[in-house]
């Protein structure tokens, strides 16, 4: 087969690995504007689930990756300088270019071409020269836009800000800080994602960015501003950019997933709100369905199709965790009443999946003082 890919994130990447392995006599171009040590962004999460998978499916890219990786099992909620430590959650972080530049090896090592600084306009004329083209463009694809009328997107502005920043503050575990000031309430998603680095994604609702002024701030001071908010959390240490900018979070859902040979994968196909921390994991399992699909069945039509029918209901449900989540902190100011350990448990069940009994297997002790809290009221 002869497949175009137009975007070298993740999905681009990890179903040219998928596809090349399964056969050599694959022709893979991969189309990526940027180059190879561009990247936005600091770290991604995996969660144990998602490595197990990344190893069925290619053993020599699972075997870096993990040699690079952050491990922990804590998710910590701090609030009012309080910090609730919830254990059992296997998660590992990696920077998000360590893990492209891995990828970017292993697809070259298996005569993947990667053309860098090729920004497609084109669309149409790269999906006549192939039997596939993958749109594996991210949250604004080209490709999507291009072909809306085909794909019925529907997408969806939330109205929360948020800005991803990087810090050289540890924390050690996926950390939901809550701070306000008399702008309103920030809460900061924040984890370890190699021995000097960590993520740093802080989130408002649009009062709190309107009455702290944000627009109009530089920004140099918008990163000051935020360190201030911040400035017992980071102890001390600077936030970094990365060229960070606030963004409304962008609800992706499309009505088709292909038409004719062009399938879309990945963030340009769905995304699921950053506090579940799956994107990336959603992408390469999109490449590794879409892969398993071609595997079975060599028209590329119905190999789409059985795509489609497989992934969606994982993809449904996937958002409906990630809707609940999403909606959780744009409330989140209407949480601040509570104390840490109330707070944390409302946080830990918010999208409904986590359940009491759950949580009394993974933290007993942590539970058992909830629970004695809510016999006993304050
Ligand atoms: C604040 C924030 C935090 C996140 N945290 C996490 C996390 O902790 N864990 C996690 O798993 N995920 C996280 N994500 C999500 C994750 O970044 C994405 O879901 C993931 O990168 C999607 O992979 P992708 O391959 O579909 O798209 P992308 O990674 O966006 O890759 C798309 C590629 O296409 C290229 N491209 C775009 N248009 C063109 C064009 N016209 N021509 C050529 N190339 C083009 C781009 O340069 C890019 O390299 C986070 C996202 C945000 C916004």
């Amino acid at each position: 087969m002869k497949i175009n890919v137009i975007g070298g994130g993740p999905a681009g990447l990890y179903f040219a690995i998928l596809m090349k392995k399964a056969s050599a006599s694959h022709q893979i171009t991969i189309y990526e504007r940027n180059g190879p040590d561009d990247t936005f962004g600091w770290g991604v999460v995996f969660s144990g689930r998602t490595l197990a998978n990344l190893r069925a499916a290619d053993e020599v890219s699972h075997a870096e990756i993990t040699r690079e990786f952050e491990a922990w099992d804590n998710v910590d909620v701090v609030h009012r300088d309080a910090k609730v430590s919830i254990h059992g959650n296997s998660f590992s972080g990696i920077a998000r270019l360590q893990l492209l530049k891995i990828l970017q090896r292993r697809a070259e090592e298996l005569d993947v071409k990667i053309e860098f600084h090729s920004e497609i306009q084109d669309v149409e004329s790269l999906s006549q020269n192939c039997d596939l083209l993958l749109a594996a463009d991210g949250v604004n694809s080209t490709v999507r836009s291009r072909y809306a009328e085909q794909f019925q997107p529907a997408l969806d502005v939330r109205a929360n800000r948020y800005i991803w920043y990087g810090t050289n503050q540890l924390f050690h575990g996926l950390t939901l800080t809550f701070r306000e000031n008399s702008a309103g309430v920030f809460a900061a998603h924040s984890y370890k994602f190699s021995p000097t680095t960590s993520t740093f994604i802080v989130e408002c609702d649009p009062q709190t960015w309107n009455n702290a002024q944000f627009e109009q701030m530089s920004p140099e001071k918008t990163l000051d501003y935020v360190a201030e908010v911040f400035a017992h959390d980071l102890n001390g240490h600077k936030l970094l950019s990365n060229n960070s900018k606030w963004i409304n979070f962008l609800l992706v859902k499309n009505q088709n997933w292909f038409f004719d040979n062009v399938v879309l994968v990945g963030d340009a196909l769905h995304t699921a709100h950053f506090s579940i921390g799956s994107g990336t994991k959603l992408a390469i399992e999109d490449a590794i369905a879409l892969a398993e699909s071609f595997q079975q069945i060599t028209n590329v039509s119905e190999a789409l199709t059985q795509f489609t029918q497989t992934r969606r209901p994982v993809i449904e449900d996937y958002q409906a965790a990630a809707f609940e989540s999403m909606r959780w902190f744009e409330n989140a100011a209407s949480y601040m009443h509570l104390s840490a350990l109330e707070l944390a448990y409302v946080l830990m069940t918010r999208s409904g999946r986590v359940t009491h009994e759950d949580l009394k297997r993974r933290s007993p002790e942590i539970i058992h003082q909830y629970e004695q809290s809510v016999k006993n009221p304050r």
